[in-house]
């Protein structure tokens, strides 16, 4: 499983490691590989400032659904307050990929439905899933990048890694 998150609020990075950690003592769960951050322009509601974004690779008997409102409760406890859509947030926590599961429901669409049009989630992916394969889609990470970029999508850069103790 495949986890995007990011924040433009407060201490961004102390932030993100709290929630992976978190994520990582949830029960019969481990985060096991974590991208570099990436600093990134905010989209959909630009008036606000740069998140710091990443993505990290899980394993959990939690289902999706259980794994959603997990996620969301962690999201909860760092004080995330919801506004106005695509606005700042202390941390947003999303399920990208579960296996090569399809999910549809009202409160769950799994694979995350802008995977591709994002270049802070596509970025960050790459450097963890490259060979992954998007199960709608049909190809792998890494030509979904590289379609991102041929179309003029914004390039992004690491500018910083997270390291958790007991991983
Ligand atoms: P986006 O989904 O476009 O990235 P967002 O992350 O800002 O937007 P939120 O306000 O964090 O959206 O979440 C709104 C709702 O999205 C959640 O309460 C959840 O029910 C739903 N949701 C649907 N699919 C997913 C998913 N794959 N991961 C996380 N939440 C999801
Ligand atoms: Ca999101
Ligand atoms: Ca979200």
């Amino acid at each position: 499983m495949f986890l995007g998150f990011g924040g433009n609020l407060g201490d961004r990075y102390g932030q993100i490691e709290k929630a992976l950690a978190l994520v990582h003592a949830l029960p019969e769960t481990r985060v096991t590989r974590i991208s570099s951050l990436y600093e990134t322009a905010p989209v959909g509601y630009v008036d606000q400032g740069n998140f710091l974004n990443g993505a990290c690779e899980l394993e959990t008997v939690l289902s999706p659904v259980d794994l959603l409102k997990s996620l969301l409760a962690i999201e909860d406890s760092l004080g995330r307050v919801r506004t106005v859509r695509w606005g700042p947030r202390t941390i947003d926590l999303d399920i990208l990929f579960y296996h090569h599961l399809i999910v549809h429901q009202h409160d769950l669409t799994v694979p995350h439905p802008a995977i591709a049009e994002r270049g802070f989630v596509l970025y960050p992916l790459a450097e963890i899933a490259p060979r992954f394969i998007h199960p709608e889609m049909g190809c792998d990470i890494a030509a979904l990048l590289a379609r991102y970029r041929e179309n003029g999508g914004v390039e992004e850069y690491p500018v910083a890694e997270i390291v958790l103790r007991d991983l």
